[in-house]
């Protein structure tokens, strides 16, 4: 499947080379079926992951406008129980949030044990649309890489399971998105000038994600850039990937199901004896 992954700090990361299209050989049949696979298996991985409550699953969205973080969502979330998922949204922040550190409104998300949160945006604005923008000074916003390390490291060590993804679109596919929701009167309320201001500096924000990517990759907090160019195979790289990651845990957490019930039987027996 073509993804790209990144695992470890200090990569080289050249978004111009990796694919933002399917691979060929791929049909949108095919990958639907995929697709519906993958979704069941992910609800009875969810299951055990609620039952078990070791563990939690933070997925951080990321991507340029009309990338596909909200259609991402709608399908790979729509695969799970809402019980156990929470989704969050980072805009502008607020004039409260503007007085906290820049992780103070991310780290209130995180999940709990046993639970799914996805970041539809995440604390990583903070060093891309910032720093395209000038919006903090340099030293500051530099120093929020080492931050963003110690937060995802703190989380992993504390059961969250973390899961970065850039959905890569092209240059030409984004034009084609903008210029279709204009001409839908049902879909431009998603649009605003900042967009097309916005696209204007593609190659800084080019510039921002990989030297993001690139420092905060890790072995428990890797980065998956999605070939996004098609709707149908960015859901099926999303979900493939964090099934598969999911499914390294399924043993331990049908072990300590077996003792929950283990010990929930004693406690039954104990009663009626
Ligand atoms: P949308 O995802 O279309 O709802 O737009 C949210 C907007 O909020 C985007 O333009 C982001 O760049 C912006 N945004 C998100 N986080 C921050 C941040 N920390 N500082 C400034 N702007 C942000
Ligand atoms: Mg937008």
């Amino acid at each position: 499947m073509a993804r790209t992954e990144f695992r470890k700090r200090g990569g080289r990361v050249s978004l111009d080379k990796i694919p933002t299209e399917p691979p060929k050989g791929i049909t949108k049949k095919n990958a639907r079926e995929r697709f519906a696979a993958l979704g069941e298996e992910l609800f009875e991985l969810q299951d055990a992951l609620w039952g078990a409550k070791v563990n939690s699953v933070m997925v951080v969205l990321q991507g340029r406008d009309t990338a596909g973080k909200d259609g991402t969502i709608k399908h790979v979330a729509g695969c799970l129980n809402p019980r156990g998922v929470q989704v969050a949204s980072f805009g502008v922040p607020t004039p409260e949030e503007r007085q906290h550190d820049f992780l103070w409104r991310v780290h209130r998300h995180a999940p709990r044990h046993g639970e799914f949160s996805i970041f539809n945006r995440s604390h990583y604005e903070d060093v891309l649309v910032v720093r395209v923008h000038g919006l903090a000074p340099n030293d500051l916003w530099k120093q929020r890489y080492a931050h963003i390390e110690a937060f995802e490291r703190l989380l992993a060590a504390e059961g969250t399971i973390v899961l970065k993804y850039f959905l890569h679109i092209s240059r030409k596919e984004q034009k084609k998105r903008l210029l279709e929701r204009e001409g839908d009167v049902h879909a431009a309320w998603k649009l605003s000038a900042n967009d097309w201001r916005e696209r204007d500096r593609w190659d800084d924000y080019t510039a921002a994600y990989e030297d993001a990517i690139s420092v905060t990759a890790a072995p428990h907090a890797p980065w998956i850039v999605v070939p996004a160019d098609a709707k149908w195979y960015r859901n099926l790289v999303v979900a493939q990937s964090i099934v598969e990651t999911l499914r390294q845990y399924r043993k331990p957490w049908k072990r300590r199901l077996e003792d929950m019930g283990r010990q929930a039987r004693a406690a039954i027996a104990d009663y009626r004896r």
